[in-house]
């Protein structure tokens, strides 16, 4: 297996899974960090401060946004944004409901920028969410920092003068309000924290994630796109379709190797002690804690889902 996509090692690596969002958010000096623009035609941008990615789309009368990142990025990507047009943000989408990418609704919702998001994430910013592998809680809340505008199954369409963004949810994958967004004019995909780049991904099985969601929503996203595609993840660097076969390999390869585990009969410490993913860990320059994680999360996932195995 090409295991290209995996080799970009960032600073995001410190960050480990399990962490919460605002022990993460902690780890930042905000005032260091500078907004990377990349341009990726079509008047649509990639944008990376602290926190996940952000996907930029703009109209002659407005700007689509996909993703915030934390609320101390604020002035940062709200500047970045002034850099590129004067128009004003209209649609600010979450592509799931973890700080480090909704962190800043409630500010962009005092600008007057409309929150989008699947009903699920809704739910879970009002209402709290806890952490499954660290039992840390995320108190809820009110306001603007809960979307505005959601739906719940299938997809949306939103649109500013001359562009449009289909938001769509895949079921059960990172979360279970996950969110893509697509740019079919400018041939351009939001993955979300369904895939990341650089770092092992997240099944937050606590929260709706299942490992066997993630791999049936890549599928989709293979699906939807083709050799030209520009695929912006959730974290790390920008891919694209053969990124996306890549990933989705290595998601089905780790699947089966957790499955194994448990078939055999290993306890979830069990399966960690078996560091069943160290030729992995040596590629990415991720600790103990983080491919721990990893085997957690796919392990709890297989072991609480009633989804079918998908190959
Ligand atoms: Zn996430």
């Amino acid at each position: 297996m090409n295991m290209k996509f995996a080799l970009v090692a960032t600073a995001a690596f410190a960050l480990t899974l399990g962490v919460t969002q605002a022990a993460r958010a902690q780890a930042i000096d905000f005032s260091k960090v500078e907004v990377k623009t990349t341009d990726l035609g079509h008047k649509t941008y990639m944008m990376e401060g602290a926190g996940g990615n952000v996907t930029v789309a703009v109209g002659a009368d407005g700007v689509i946004m996909v993703d915030g990142e934390f609320a101390q990025m604020h002035d940062k990507l709200k500047a970045a944004v002034a850099a590129l047009t004067n128009q004003p943000i209209k649609y600010l989408i979450n592509t799931h409901f973890h700080g480090d990418h909704s962190g800043d609704d409630e500010n962009f919702a005092k600008d007057g920028v409309i929150v989008v998001a699947q009903e699920n994430v809704k739910k879970r910013i009002a209402e709290g969410s806890t952490n499954g592998l660290t039992g840390n809680k995320t108190p809820g809340l009110s306001g603007g920092a809960v979307p505005s505008k959601t739906y719940t199954n299938g997809s949306l369409t939103l649109k500013v003068k001359g562009r449009s963004a289909k938001v769509g949810h895949v079921p059960n994958a990172h979360t279970d309000g996950d969110s893509y967004v697509w740019f079919a004019d400018a041939n351009v995909l939001s993955t979300g924290d369904v895939m990341t780049i650089g770092r092992y991904p997240n099944s937050d099985f606590a929260n709706g994630g299942s490992i066997n969601g993630m791999i049936s929503a890549v599928g989709q996203y293979i699906a939807m796109t083709n050799a030209q595609t520009k695929v912006v993840p959730g974290h790390g660097s920008l891919t694209n379709q053969a990124g996306l076969k890549d990933y989705r390999a290595f998601l089905i390869a780790a699947r089966d190797r957790i499955a194994k585990l448990i078939k055999a009969g290993k306890s979830e410490q069990e399966a960690v002690a078996a560091k069943p993913f160290a030729d992995w860990d040596a590629k990415l320059g991720a600790n103990d804690q983080a491919s721990g994680n990893f085997v957690r999360v796919v392990y709890n996932s297989l072991k609480h889902s009633t989804m079918s195995t998908i190959h």
